[in-house]
C-alpha cells in the first residue's frame, strides 16, 4: 500500500472561508472504514463542482476530500465479502460529503458501500458512467417499473448535454425509445443525435413559467433540471405517463400544479442515487453492463488527470462540461 498519496482537501477557516488544496496524506489520515481501495479512476459530478466551489452546502464535515464516485482495487479488507485484488465501484453514500472521498490515491470505505465492478468495464469506463450514468439507469428502471415502454410514445430528457442527460438518451434509445432531448446548447445537436436523440427541443421552450396542462407530447421523462422545466415536462406528459425527477440544474423548486396528476394520471417518480439500497445498485450496474456500447462511453467521456480535477469541477458548475469528465490516476 502507498505510504503517502496525493489528495484534494477542502478546508474552512474560522470565518467559514473555503480553500481547496492539493495535500500529501498517509493512510493514517483517512477516516474509519473496513476496506481500503486504491483509487484508479474518478469523475467530476455537478455535486463535486458544488463542493469544490462552495456554491452549495454539499460538504457537511470539515475538512473534506471531495469526490462522490470512484473505481479501483481493494488493497486491504476486514470485510469477508471483499479481498485484496477485487475491482470495485462506489457511488454516493455520503462519500465526498461526510466521509473522505474519491479525489485521493487511497480511500478507506465501508464494505457495504461497494459494488463489484462488472467485468466488462475498466475503472475508467465505470467512471465515465459514474453517478450520472447510474442515476440515468435508475431512472430508466423506474420508468419501466411504472409499466412504460417505447410503444406508449416518446420520452423526453432534460439537461441533455449533461452527464445524466447524455446517459439517459443513450440508455432509452438502446431500448427502442424515441428520445426528445431538451438542451440550452443546440449547437451540440450532432452529439445528442449520435447518442440516440431523434429531436432537439430548445431549453427556453420549457424553462419559463408555463400552463398547468399543455399539449400531450411525451409519455415518459427523465428530468435532471427541476424548477419550471420539470413543471412543464409534467404538463405535457401524456395520459398515464411518468416522469423520473433526478436533478435540479435549473432549481430545486417545483412551481407546478396538480393538474397532470389528477387529470391525466401522470406519476412523478423520485430518483435518489446516494442512499439507494445495494440491490438497486447491483441491478442498475448489471443493466449498464448489458446496455452500454463502448462507443457510447467513448463519445461521452473526456479524459483528464488528477491535476485537472479542480479546474473541471469549476467548469461543470459554469455549465462548460459536455458529457462526462473521467480522471485516471497514475
Ligand atoms: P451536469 O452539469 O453534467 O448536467 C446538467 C445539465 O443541465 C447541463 O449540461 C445543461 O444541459 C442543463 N442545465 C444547466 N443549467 C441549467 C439551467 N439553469 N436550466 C436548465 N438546464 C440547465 O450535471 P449531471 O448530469 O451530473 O447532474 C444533473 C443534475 O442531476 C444535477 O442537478 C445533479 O445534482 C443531479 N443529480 C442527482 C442525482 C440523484 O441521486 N438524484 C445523482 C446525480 C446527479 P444542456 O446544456 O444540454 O442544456
Amino acid at each position: 500500500m502507498a505510504e503517502t498519496f496525493r489528495a484534494i482537501l477542502i478546508s474552512r477557516d474560522e470565518a467559514k472561508r473555503q480553500s481547496v488544496d492539493v495535500v500529501e496524506l498517509s493512510p493514517d489520515d483517512l477516516m474509519d472504514g473496513n476496506v481500503d481501495v486504491t483509487v484508479e479512476a474518478t469523475t467530476v459530478n455537478y455535486k463535486d463542482g458544488l463542493a469544490i466551489t462552495g456554491k452549495s452546502p454539499v460538504v457537511r464535515r470539515w475538512p473534506m476530500i471531495p469526490g462522490v464516485d470512484l473505481a479501483g482495487t481493494v488493497v486491504r479488507s476486514d470485510d469477508p465479502r471483499w479481498s485484496p485484488g477485487d475491482k470495485v465501484v462506489l457511488n454516493g453514500w455520503g462519500v465526498g460529503e461526510t466521509h473522505y472521498g474519491a479525489y485521493a490515491g487511497l480511500a478507506r470505505l465501508k464494505g457495504d458501500w461497494l459494488v463489484a465492478l462488472p467485468e466488462r468495464f475498466t475503472p475508467r469506463d465505470a467512471m465515465a458512467i459514474g453517478t450520472a450514468g447510474y442515476t440515468a439507469m435508475l431512472s430508466v428502471l423506474a420508468l419501466e417499473q411504472a409499466g412504460l415502454s417505447p410503444k406508449d410514445g416518446p420520452a423526453v430528457v432534460t439537461g441533455a448535454n449533461g452527464g445524466v442527460g447524455s446517459f439517459a438518451i443513450a440508455l432509452l434509445a438502446r431500448r427502442g425509445w424515441e428520445v426528445l432531448a431538451v438542451t440550452g446548447r443546440p449547437a451540440e445537436a450532432d452529439y445528442l443525435k449520435s447518442l440516440g436523440a431523434s429531436e432537439i427541443i430548445e431549453r427556453a421552450e420549457l424553462s419559463e413559467p408555463g400552463k398547468p396542462l399543455g399539449k400531450e407530447r411525451w409519455v415518459a421523462g427523465i428530468d435532471a433540471v427541476g424548477s419550471h422545466t420539470l413543471a412543464n415536462v409534467l404538463a405535457s406528459t401524456k395520459y398515464h405517463g411518468a416522469v423520473a425527477a433526478c436533478g435540479l440544474a435549473q432549481g430545486m423548486d417545483l412551481p407546478a400544479s396538480v393538474a397532470p396528476f389528477i387529470l391525466r394520471g401522470v406519476s412523478l417518480l423520485g430518483i435518489d442515487s446516494v442512499m439507494a439500497p445495494l440491490e438497486k445498485r447491483e441491478a442498475a450496474w448489471k443493466r449498464l453492463a448489458e446496455d452500454l456500447d463502448q462507443s457510447v462511453l467513448d463519445a461521452i467521456a473526456t479524459d483528464i488527470g488528477f491535476d485537472d480535477l479542480i479546474g473541471a469541477a469549476r467548469d461543470i458548475v459554469d455549465g462548460k462540461i459536455r458529457g462526462r469528465v473521467v480522471a485516471t490516476f497514475d
